[in-house]
């Protein structure tokens, strides 16, 4: 009965209408939930990972002060979120649910009327719904467009950040003389870290970068590996731009073994295997050998399958730091790049790392950031640097008799060797 149909789906423009009408509010409101719901997360993987320090610190208050900020927003946030959304789909529920209403006043009116039988009637009572059926998924598919959407915006945040440029030739060089010529880079607008900084380091031999914490030694590190792309100014390997590299083959020239070890949730094998895929068990064990880590894995009742936890944990900070070494004695890379921050280490473990580092340095063109010079007394050639910029340069000796920054830098280490908590060792 065209005329009972007619009721039936009056309501549903005015249903769609609502939603519609409530669009663009629905949307910003589940933009600030997810924005909130984001801050949140971060600042709680922030805390997770930094509570060694939050709490050696005694920051624990403050910190969970700020979390706890950071969680009561995103709870007013999705509150509003929710108070929003229910009272549009309470609008819409009601007007769909309209709709059976003002089909019993036609049918009421019809019957009186004699123009509609109550075999009919009964017939359509059946019937009707399954007309309104597809516009209650509706709602659900709304509620899902507008998490979706949101979910989307931020992953086109990530899309539209500027690619690093693309690299042009194939091109390997055959040398390892790297030189930065009037490079200037920044990690923000404003502050620079590096400024105007020229110099080489030469194939085959060791190179220590040295400066006060803060001079820009890492920044050059990570614009050798392309971590980061200069302002201005270029970074050439065998003369050969870095960004004309295949990003590829500079990773596979350069071996990094820094402070900082990152070791996977998995066996020993697994985490020095990382080293070259493929590796084969033999070269496993051979990579241990020569970063003196094979006798501690040997000695574990798993061995080479023993399972680490999760960043390690089940090894001591000289055997991780060793397991490193090996995976860089497995990739055997013709550059090798030593991040060698005050170790901490007692002095076994320090003797072990420092035998396992030369021999890894062998035959290598090493690029040293060194923070204890003592290490690097005996480097080929040391750029000193100070407040993003080359101070001076030269071997130990030359630099002692400048009586410049690299003296003075020294001058202070050999006097703190002497200070222990408090008291003077000569006095006691
Ligand atoms: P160094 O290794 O000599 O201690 P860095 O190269 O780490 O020095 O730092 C040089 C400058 O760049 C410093 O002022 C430092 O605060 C800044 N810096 C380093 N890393 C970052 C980063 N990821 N974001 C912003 N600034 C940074």
């Amino acid at each position: 009965d065209p005329l009972l149909a007619l009721a039936a789906a009056a309501p549903l423009p005015a249903a769609l209408l609502v939603l519609a009408k409530d669009h663009r509010k629905a949307l910003e409101l589940q933009r600030r939930a997810g924005d909130a719901g984001a801050g949140m997360a971060g600042l709680f993987s922030e805390y997770v990972n930094g509570l060694p320090t939050v709490k050696a610190y005694s920051e624990n208050d403050a910190f969970l002060g700020r979390l706890s900020a950071a969680i009561g927003l995103f709870g007013r946030r999705a509150a509003e979120l929710a108070a929003s959304l229910a009272g549009s789909i309470f609008k819409y529920e009601l007007l769909l649910g309209a709709s059976p209403a003002l089909m019993a006043f036609g049918a009421a009116w019809m019957l009186s009327q004699g123009s509609l039988s109550a075999k009919d009637l009964i017939l359509f009572i059946i019937v009707a719904p399954a007309l309104l059926s597809p516009f209650s998924v509706f709602e659900a598919l709304w509620l899902d467009h507008l998490r979706v959407k949101d979910a989307f915006r931020r992953g086109e945040g990530l899309l539209d950040a500027p690619a690093a440029p693309a690299f042009r030739s194939s091109a390997i060089p055959r040398r390892l003389d790297i030189s930065f010529e009037s490079v200037e880079f920044s990690y923000e607008p404003g502050r620079r870290a590096l400024r105007g900084v020229s110099l080489s380091i030469a194939h085959g031999g060791l190179t220590a970068l040295v400066g006060p914490s803060g001079s820009g030694k890492s920044t050059i590190v990570n614009l050798l590996l392309r971590f980061w792309d200069p302002d201005r100014g270029s970074v050439k390997i065998g003369g050969i731009d870095i960004l004309e590299l295949a990003p590829d083959d500079l990773l596979e020239m350069a071996g990094l073994v820094s402070q900082e070890v990152f070791l996977f949730s998995g066996t020993i094998r697994d985490n020095i295997a990382l080293g070259r895929k493929g590796a084969g068990s033999d070269e496993i064990e051979a990579a241990a050998r020569l970063a003196l880590i094979h006798d501690s894995v040997a000695k574990l009742p798993m061995g080479y399958e023993t399972v680490l936890g999760e960043n390690g944990q089940g090894l001591s900070g000289g055997e991780r730091r060793r397991v490193a070494i090996a995976r860089a004695f497995l990739k055997n890379p013709p550059l090798l790049i030593l991040d060698e921050a005050g170790s901490g280490l007692d002095p076994i473990n320090e003797a072990a790392l420092q035998k396992s580092l030369s021999r890894l340095a062998q035959g290598r063109t090493v690029l040293v950031v060194a923070h204890r010079l003592q290490s690097i007394r005996r480097a080929d050639h040391i750029i000193c640097l100070e407040g993003g910029q080359v101070a001076e340069t030269g071997t130990h000796g030359e630099l002692m008799e400048r009586k410049g920054l690299y003296a003075k830098l020294w001058t202070a280490q050999e006097a703190a060797k002497r200070w222990r908590l408090g008291r003077r060792r000569e006095d006691g």
